[in-house]
């Protein structure tokens, strides 16, 4: 009898050691984590099919934060440029640079 067991399947990777604060409670140990996709077979993850967006989890009062500060640089929206003036980041929005107010 043929049984196969495959599919995809969710796994939760921490993303980087340095502990952050949680801005609920307080909690002092929250870590970067991110849910991969697996390809799997019995179970055993062969490969990622898909990189989840990181996010900021706690442990203690189950809040999940959103981690806009966090970047991995590919999957960020172009919703800004860099003045070419002082090379701060600027909303593609704005005509003048807040920081410099030259003409972008
Ligand atoms: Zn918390
Ligand atoms: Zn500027």
């Amino acid at each position: 009898m043929f049984f196969f067991i495959g599919g995809i399947q969710p796994k939760t990777v921490t993303v980087d050691k340095q502990a952050r604060t949680c801005p609920s409670c307080g909690h002092v140990e929250v870590y970067l984590k991110r849910v991969d996709h697996y390809m799997s077979l019995f179970f055993i993850p062969l490969f990622p099919v898909k990189r989840g967006a990181p996010f900021l989890i706690c442990e203690n009062c189950n809040t999940i934060i959103d981690e806009h500060g966090y970047s991995t640089g590919a999957e960020r929206p172009m919703r800004e440029k860099r003045c070419p003036s002082c090379g701060r980041k600027v909303d593609r929005d704005f005509t003048f640079c807040p920081y410099c107010g030259k003409a972008l």
